[in-house]
């Protein structure tokens, strides 16, 4: 029995220099931004997409990507821009990669 799925990961996080529609708050957006990643055995084996939400730490509102205002929609596509995907979400590619190598060059030592 194979266990696989996906998991996601906070990757990045930011205030914004937004005014909060709810309670009319200044900065106290804080933008969150999520990669998800697909998993075998809950070990990372490849990246999948993004996502992000919004929350405003004075009245706890909470928006989706969807309910956005342009000024949000700027910092998310800056911060989706910048924040990078970390090298052990790759883990089970990484794996696969490094046993190909190994069987080509036991093959090659043997045939030489
Ligand atoms: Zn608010």
């Amino acid at each position: 029995m194979i266990i696989f799925g996906t998991r996601s990961k906070l990757i990045a996080s930011d205030v914004t220099d937004t005014i909060c529609h709810h309670c009319q708050s200044r900065d106290t957006a804080w933008l969150y931004l999520y990669r998800h990643y697909f998993h075998i055995f809950w070990i990372p084996a490849f990246p999948l997409w993004k996502s992000a939400f919004s929350e405003c730490t004075h009245c706890k509102m909470a928006r989706r990507v969807k309910e956005f205002d342009d000024e949000l929609l700027r910092a998310y596509k800056q911060i989706k821009e910048t924040a990078k995907t970390p090298w052990w979400m790759y883990f089970w590619l990484l794996l696969v990669v490094v046993l190909i190598l190994s069987v080509a060059a036991i093959g090659i030592i043997k045939g030489s």
